[in-house]
């Protein structure tokens, strides 16, 4: 499904990454973690083709990466931020929609998606459709983001840090209901986060990254009682 093979990746001569290899099978949710400066965000963009490795290869449903159509390719991989990235002069109902309507669907289905995925993301259709990102609260606009690419319905979802910025009741109620969608849908999950406890609690399994190297991918349990090197230990251990 996704596949890193020998990929470095340099920036300016310094090198971010080096010689990294990763499979995500499909399905699952893998988190990515590592302190900051890692090169978590760089893996991340490599998978949906915003950056090029340096060296080695990247591979998504077993094809090259540079041989695909980016366009195309990234029509169905979700990409959720941070800072959510909300178009400001749509409204939420367009926002949601923006990816089905690009890609040629009738009014009512597009409308039908919408209210599906504002109802599977817990926001009430007419509190909030008409509403603009301005007037959403953190909460409210990063439920939005999920909503809007859940509509373009990805195959593969990147998420880089979206909960960072909550508040940590509504952290943990978009966690819980985000997880519960990418299971029952099946959908391929890469998340980059620096917080060992929302690893555990979201990953399948967990990739963790020093010094441009992966110390280990394994379960949650795994990585904390058998960490495989001082640097697993320490990042474990709360010791970055
Ligand atoms: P954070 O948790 O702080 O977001 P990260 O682990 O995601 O960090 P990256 O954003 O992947 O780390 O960055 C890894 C390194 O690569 C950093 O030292 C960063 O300064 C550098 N870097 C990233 N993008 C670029 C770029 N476009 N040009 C030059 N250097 C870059």
């Amino acid at each position: 499904m996704i596949e890193f093979s020998q990929v470095s990746k340099n920036f300016e001569g310094a090198s971010v990454l080096n010689k990294v290899n990763l499979k995500v099978n499909r399905g699952e949710f893998l988190v990515l973690l590592g302190a900051s400066g890692s090169g978590k965000t760089t893996m991340l963009k490599m998978i949906n083709g915003m950056e090029e490795p340096s060296a080695g290869e990247v591979m998504i449903h077993d094809k090259p990466l540079h041989q695909l159509d980016l366009v195309h390719l990234r029509r169905r991989i979700g990409y959720v931020i941070q800072d959510v990235g909300l178009f400001p002069h749509y409204s939420v109902f367009k926002n949601i929609g923006l990816l089905p309507k690009l890609a040629g669907e009738k009014p009512d289905d597009i409308e039908f998606k919408v209210k599906h995925w504002m109802k599977r993301l817990d926001l009430d259709y007419e509190e909030h459709a008409n509403k603009y990102p301005e007037n959403l609260s953190g909460g409210q606009a990063q439920r939005v983001g999920l909503a809007r690419a859940m509509a373009g319905e990805p195959d593969i979802m990147l998420l880089d840090e979206p909960f960072s910025a909550l508040d940590p009741l509504i952290r943990n109620q978009i966690r819980k209901d985000y997880r519960q969608i990418q299971k029952k849908e099946a959908i391929t999950t890469v998340m980059v986060t620096h917080d060992l406890l929302e690893a555990v609690e979201l990953a399948d399994k967990i990739c963790l990254i020093a010094d441009g190297e992966i110390q280990q991918i394994d379960t949650p349990e795994r990585l904390i009682f058998k960490p495989k090197t001082d640097k697993v230990k320490a990042f474990t251990a709360g010791d970055k």
